[in-house]
């Protein structure tokens, strides 16, 4: 995960370092973890987690995948841009509005309701094509997805898919970190129920899991699998130890280091109290850029091998550091201390937030220098 060459870091705060080889080998890793015959996919949304949508989805097609979700109309248009042939399913689904952008695009969208179906129906005969689409059924997520009565009245009725082809059918699992919870079991007796209603209106491939739900066992594997955190090194926490590789590393530069004499408070809100001969950095990377303001003196960064507390609060631009326990030769100005590393995961660095390592990826900012490293272009 080191750059060959030494990062320019411009006028940046900090370097952000993505290794898409490491992407690549999670994705194998994933689809040799599934049942034969079953197809590994990627859900490549909001920007790929934060970690850039073309070079990641380059990497993902050269190590072999074909099937990609994404949640935006607008993010599938960008992804057909980068990959022409692929197979791209849009997990908001259509309205009126952006049907016609879909069509051209050769993008399928997810039906997620009898709404959805009518506009893409509509669109099907204002085209006088066969569109497909994908078809969500809603097992136990209360979020998106028809209704098993929905389900019921449509397997009675297939004029309500004229000009439709569906490809899929697919849900969405609440609880696949918890491999324990009785939703899991619920939730795939309900899926493989519906799948068996909607056998009438011909073949199509089915799909139950995200990461979490792949290493819920072969019984929720089906045909497709959309794992999305796991390629990008966020694992479910009951995983352990971890079968996927790291991905990123987010680096931030020491703009000021002093030592204190006098005891006095660190930032605002004057929170911390730092001791006479305690050394603060100050770092240039704060909530504006990801680094959220839920890890003022709660989370961890590391110089070398040695961890170091964050102090006080965080803020817009900046947060501080006690490197006492460093030494000062490397906690000078100009020097750069792991943020997410080897030694701290995202997923470290979420549990010191109290959030998950998705928002920990998908907040990072734009004012990173970027790196990325292990790709074969
Ligand atoms: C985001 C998403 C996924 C991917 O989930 P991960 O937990 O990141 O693997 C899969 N399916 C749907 C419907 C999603 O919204």
């Amino acid at each position: 995960m080191r750059p060959s060459e030494p990062p320019t870091l411009d006028g940046a705060g900090g370097l952000l370092t993505i290794d898409l080889g490491a992407i690549a080998a999670n994705w194998a890793l994933l689809r040799d973890r599934l049942s034969p015959g079953a197809i590994c996919g990627a859900v490549v949304k909001a920007d790929a987690y934060g970690l850039g949508l073309a070079p990641v989805s380059d990497t993902l097609w050269n190590a072999g995948c074909r099937h990609f979700f994404v949640a935006l109309a607008e993010e599938g248009m960008a992804l057909r841009a980068a990959l022409p042939e692929a197979e791209i399913c849009v997990f908001n689904g259509v309205d009126a509005a952006s049907a016609p952008c879909l069509r051209e695009a050769g993008l399928i969208p997810v039906l997620n309701h009898p709404g959805q179906l009518a506009d893409w129906r509509a669109a099907a005969a204002e085209a006088g094509e066969v569109l497909p689409a994908a078809l969500h059924v809603d097992t136990g997520m209360t979020r998106l997805g028809f209704d098993r009565p929905d389900i019921t009245a449509l397997a009675a009725d297939p004029a309500a898919l004229d000009g439709i082809r569906l490809t899929m059918v697919m849900s969405h699992l609440a609880c696949a970190e918890t491999p324990d919870h009785p939703l899991n079991a619920d939730q795939l007796a309900l899926f493989q129920s519906v799948r068996k209603s909607l056998a009438p209106l011909g073949p199509m491939r089915a799909s139950l899991a995200n990461s979490a739900g792949i290493f819920l066992g072969p019984d929720f594997h089906f045909d497709l699998a959309r794992p999305g955190a796991a390629l990008f090194g966020i694992v479910p926490a009951g995983i352990q130890p971890t079968p996927v590789a790291q991905v990123i590393r987010l680096q931030g530069k020491i703009l000021q280091c002093r030592r204190i004499d006098t005891p006095r408070t660190v930032g605002y809100g004057a929170t911390h109290q730092a001791a006479a001969g305690r050394r603060i950095a100050t770092v240039a990377v704060g909530y504006a850029d990801g680094y959220l303001r839920a890890l003022s003196g709660a989370a961890h960064a590391h110089v070398g091998d040695v961890s170091v507390p964050v102090v006080g609060r965080v803020s817009m631009d900046l947060l501080t550091l006690d490197v006492t326990d460093v030494p000062e030769r490397q906690a000078m100005p100009g020097a750069l201390v792991d943020l997410i590393g080897p030694r701290h995961s995202a997923d470290d660095l979420a549990r010191e937030a109290g959030t998950i390592g998705y928002e920990i990826l998908t907040a990072l900012g734009t004012r990173f220098a970027r790196a990325y490293v292990g790709g074969h272009r």
